[in-house]
């Protein structure tokens, strides 16, 4: 079945990256029987340039009319001065709102060839594969009331609510144990229960869903300041984590940085009818243009976006193993070479491309 991809590369190294993504899918196309069509769009800085929005209607028309959407990066200096709405990190924004993209997924798995580059110690992360599902579109960032108020006395007030209706934990739930059947089938749902309702709310939801439809995956039930904890001393007992939107936030940031590396970590974002995905890095202003950006987490994204969206999961796989088989033999970019020789970002895309033929 054709399948067609909305690329929208965005600014700084955005068309970079994505360009060594699209050279995988070609491959997949000509020797791995995927039949997938793609159309640029433009977004972020260059959709103000070319159309004097961040989210150009155009755009809007073209990742609805689209299976997946797979974006670079956006922002740089050059837009700085612009009003807020007008820069290229409100066009982020607005597309995941417009596309109602509620369930955040970032993997963060450490590639056994890259061990030493994160801060902890080698014998803590090699073998961890953790999948962060994080509520995107409520709780604490969303909630109403809200606000900065003045009290009668004087002083003054800062206030946030946090809330979860049955169904937005429902969906994110759902989520979370459909990822984790395509994987080690282990979700651990993360909250704050003995001291928030909403999140005692949370876990109660979580639990009945799992009863009623998902009784074949493990599920078990952790407070966030111990996962914060767990997550650094032990890492690997970790499958599918799944969470409110601000604990997601701080604990994906968390689980990434096991992996030392920012050019490496894909992410996803998916809706109801929509899904998206991206390198969880930004533009990279400062090596824009000068071919040296690494390309893995983009491709690590199209890999995403057969499992979760083109229903190729095999051909994720493919491509994961690609990489892995890259790396295995030496390949590096300048950000992974720790001083010793390196590719540029076409040639990692280059390597991953034959180590994928070679698949075949
Ligand atoms: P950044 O992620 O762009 O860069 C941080 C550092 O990591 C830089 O030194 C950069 O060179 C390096 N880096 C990032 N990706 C790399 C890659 N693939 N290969 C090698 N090195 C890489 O973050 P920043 O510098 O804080 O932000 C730059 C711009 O990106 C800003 O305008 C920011 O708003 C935007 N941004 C966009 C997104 C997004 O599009 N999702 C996310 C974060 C930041």
């Amino acid at each position: 079945m054709s399948v067609k991809i909305a690329v929208l590369p965005g600014d700084g190294i955005g068309k970079e990256i994505v360009d060594e993504a699209l050279k995988v899918l070609e491959v997949l196309n000509r020797s791995f029987g995927l039949d997938a069509t793609w159309e640029e769009g433009t977004i972020g800085g260059i959709g103000y340039d070319v159309a004097g929005d961040p989210y150009p209607e155009a755009t809007q028309k073209l990742v609805k009319a689209s299976d997946a959407v797979l974006l670079g990066a956006v922002g740089g200096p050059k837009w700085e001065p612009l009003a807020k709405p007008l820069r290229p990190e409100a066009g982020l924004l607005r597309i995941r709102e417009d596309l109602g993209l509620f369930a955040n997924y970032r993997p963060a798995k450490v590639f056994k060839q890259l061990v030493n580059a994160s801060t902890l110690k080698p014998e803590v992360i090699s073998g961890v594969d953790i999948l962060v599902v994080r509520e995107l579109v409520s709780g604490i960032y969303f909630g109403q009331p809200r606000g900065i108020e003045e009290l009668p006395n004087g002083e003054k007030r800062g206030f946030n609510t946090l809330a979860y209706k049955t169904s937005e934990i429902q969906r994110i739930a759902r989520k979370a144990f459909e990822a984790a059947r395509l994987r080690s089938n282990r979700v651990c749902s993360i909250d704050k229960a003995n001291v928030l309702e909403a999140t005692e709310y949370w876990r109660e939801v979580v639990t009945e869903l799992h009863a009623a439809e998902y009784s074949d995956v493990e599920l078990s039930h952790m407070y966030v300041d111990n996962a914060a904890m767990q997550l650094i001393r032990n890492p690997k007992q970790f499958d599918v984590i799944v969470t409110t939107n601000m604990f997601g936030d701080i604990l994906s940031d968390e689980a990434s940085m096991l992996t030392g590396s920012i050019g490496m970590l894909p992410s996803a974002s998916i809706g109801v009818d929509y899904a998206m995905y991206e390198p969880i890095h930004g533009s990279a202003p400062d090596i824009a243009g000068q071919n040296k950006a690494n390309p893995l987490a983009t491709i690590l994204s199209a890999a995403m976006m057969l499992r979760f969206s083109l229903n190729r999961a095999d051909l994720a796989d493919k491509v994961e193993q690609a990489v892995e088989n890259t790396l295995d033999a030496g390949v590096r970019t300048i950000d992974l070479a720790d001083g010793g020789a390196f590719v540029s970002c076409s040639g990692m895309g280059d390597a991953v491309c034959e180590a994928l033929e070679a698949l075949a």
